[in-house]
């Protein structure tokens, strides 16, 4: 069912990267790691529906997305940077194959990181980030969303990865097999995978070289 809501916030998290906090529709439920069908409410793009996932908490008196634009092209997203508070979104339907099973290492690419900040704050919330490991990928160091949440949620269990920028203590090129085993420890059951298409491709042939079950693998493509 559409659910209209006003924009109560709207802010840059990076150079490409949007927050906007609207307004809780009533009777609004999700649980950490899911995503919500999204338009923009104004007559030119109320048609054209995309996917973010809710990167508040289910108790919070706002919904808070974290959404990357692509300003190469006039899609939803690039609109989205010439919205004001008090501009509307339709909200539809709410979805999404993440949730929290267990502790493990969560492996990112990009804007796939909004569950895992979705379900990191909701156990950091509840005092239980335990042994999970974040492993984040970006090209460079301005493109990581949240580094400093993140940092203070895991400490020396958030691992950054970069590809085209080489900084001391952060590594260099993609995620790899042989950093993914190097995380893995008594703490580590499931893995959890969230980036685009290619990334997602990499981490599945990754994980099955590793020898890891498909029963242990939690993913979404974005
Ligand atoms: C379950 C789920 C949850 C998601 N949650 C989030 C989230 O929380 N945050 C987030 O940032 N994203 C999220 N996404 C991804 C998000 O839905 C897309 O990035 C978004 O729909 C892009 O919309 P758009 O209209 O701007 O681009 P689209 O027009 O839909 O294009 C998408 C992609 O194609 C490229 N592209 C298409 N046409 C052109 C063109 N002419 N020139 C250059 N590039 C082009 C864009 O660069 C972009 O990579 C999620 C996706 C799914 C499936």
């Amino acid at each position: 069912m559409e659910k209209i809501v006003k924009i109560k916030e709207l802010e840059n998290v990076t150079h490409d990267v949007l927050r906007i906090a609207t307004e809780k529709p009533a009777g609004l439920t999700y649980s950490p790691g899911q995503a919500v069908d999204i338009a923009i409410n104004n007559p030119d793009w109320k048609k054209e529906i995309r996917t973010f996932t809710f990167t508040s908490l289910p108790d919070d008196d706002y919904v808070e997305f974290t959404i990357k634009t692509y300003t190469s092209h006039n899609g939803v997203t690039n609109q989205l940077r010439s919205l004001k508070v008090g501009d509307e979104l339709a909200l539809y339907d709410v979805y999404g194959s993440i949730a929290y099973k267990g502790e493990g290492i969560f492996l990112a690419g990009g804007a796939g990181i909004t569950p895992f900040l979705a379900i990191l704050r909701s156990l950091e919330k509840q005092g239980k980030t335990g042994g999970n490991k974040l492993i984040f990928a970006n090209r460079t160091k301005a493109d990581i969303i949240r580094e400093n949440t993140f940092k203070k949620m895991l400490g020396n269990n958030f691992i950054n990865v970069l590809s085209d920028e080489k900084s001391p203590g952060y590594e260099y090129g993609y995620i790899s097999a042989e950093l993914i085993k190097k995380h893995i420890d008594e703490h580590t059951k499931y893995f959890y995978v969230c980036g685009p298409d290619p990334m997602m491709v990499a981490m599945e042939k990754h994980l099955s070289n590793l020898g890891i079950s498909f029963d242990f693998i939690v993913k979404e493509a974005f």
